[in-house]
């Protein structure tokens, strides 16, 4: 019997990870994007990729919480599978997160505590943990002296998604996934892509444009946000950091290498131009205030892009008309990837997860 032929439209972090799994199942599968498969213009590699099912659900809700759990079981194993078929290394940590604000920003910092205990289902308060001085500084060094306390979210994580990206890209050609690139993607049907002006016949279509599926999912709005790059010898931090502030709430995710990751601005616009230079000052200060030795830090990148986002913020994987999309992954992409691929996959293929 012939394989299944999957065409999915749109190679972000949704599609091209949904195409890995599809290939290794045994389907042909081919992937139509816009852009090259290295631009670094889209949301998926632009974003900072912190897994934070916790410190998420004060912004979220239980669904996406149960996804981005499920997702951390699934992320070290498929960034195992890809190193054991030959694939470049993901670096990937699970080590918690901190949480931490300073003396005038308590309140926000209090708040957030009470929302997440509120929030967290029972058995997973236990992963939330009380820091004085000492225990922060025992956590991580660098801040020793800097703050009064702070939460530990266990269980937390991050992945380099340039490399996860990367990676995704050798993985699929060594599989033999077919990859239209700079191909602009007009309609996607049951059954069918027309891509400049020429119709492409397949047995399942999925959209997986992100924003860009928005002609078709009308519901669908970009929200912009912002990162900042350096390189700073001077600190050295195990683990992401978030900083707590009334006014915005910001995370420094270290990097091999000495790089460091600031983000994120939110942004209810669909412009994605350069940054502004109130977000650069924004990211700045944030950094610099966490620890003095970031004034020396060089800038690599400011870089921003649009989250795809849907009314109630969840993440869609559905059947509409004949096509699947995979869309709304909003600020949790990363964290809820794996899970929401996984469903599909295993719909797609009749099989059960
Ligand atoms: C600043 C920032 C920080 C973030 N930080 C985190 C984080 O720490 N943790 C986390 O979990 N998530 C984070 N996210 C969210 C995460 O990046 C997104 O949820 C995720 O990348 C969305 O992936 P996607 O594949 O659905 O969309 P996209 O990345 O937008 O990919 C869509 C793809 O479709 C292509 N496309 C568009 N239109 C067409 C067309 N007509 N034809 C063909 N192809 C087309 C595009 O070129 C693109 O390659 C962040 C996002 C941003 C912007």
């Amino acid at each position: 019997m012939a394989a299944l032929h999957i065409g999915i439209a749109g190679a972000g972090l949704a599609g091209r990870t949904l195409a890995w799994r599809l290939l290794r199942a045994g389907c042909r599968v081919s992937l139509f994007d816009a852009r090259q498969r290295d631009d670094l213009a889209t949301a998926s590699m632009t974003a900072a990729a912190m897994l934070s099912p916790l410190a998420e659900l004060a912004v979220s809700d239980a669904a996406v919480f149960a996804l981005g759990q499920h997702s951390m079981q699934l992320w070290p194993q498929w960034i195992h599978e890809l190193a054991e078929s030959g694939g470049e290394p993901v670096y990937f940590r699970q080590e918690g997160t901190l949480v931490v604000a300073h003396a005038p920003d308590q309140a926000s910092l209090e708040h957030f505590t009470r929302l997440l205990q509120h929030k967290l289902p029972a058995a997973c308060r236990a992963q939330v943990q009380q820091l004085n001085a000492a225990t922060l500084a025992q956590h991580e060094p660098a801040l020793a002296g800097r703050f009064g306390g702070g939460l530990f979210l266990a269980g937390e994580g991050q992945l380099a998604n340039d490399q996860w990206m990367a990676a995704l890209v050798a993985e699929i050609d060594r599989l033999g996934g077919r990859w239209h690139e700079g191909q602009a993607v007009e309609r996607v049907d049951e059954g069918r892509m027309v891509c400049a002006g020429k119709t492409y016949t397949v047995d399942v279509a999925v959209d997986a444009r992100g924003v860009g599926s928005k002609a078709q999912l009308p519901q669908l709005r970009g929200v912009r946000g912002e990162v900042l790059t350096v390189e700073c010898a001077g600190v050295s931090l195990r683990r992401p950091v978030r900083l707590m502030h009334p006014r915005y709430q910001l995370y420094v995710a270290p990097r091999p290498g000495n790089l460091f990751v600031v983000g994120a601005t939110e942004l209810e616009s669909e412009d994605c131009g350069p940054v502004t230079l109130r977000s650069t000052l924004e990211l700045g200060s944030a950094l610099h205030s966490l620890h003095p030795a970031f004034g020396e830090a060089r800038v690599l990148r400011l870089a921003a892009a649009l989250r795809p986002a849907l009314d109630d913020h969840r993440p869609m994987v559905a059947l509409r008309d004949g096509v699947w999309h995979i869309n709304g992954l909003y600020r949790h992409g990363y964290l809820c990837a794996p899970a929401l691929v996984d469903e599909l996959t295993h719909t797609l293929l009749g099989t059960q997860s």
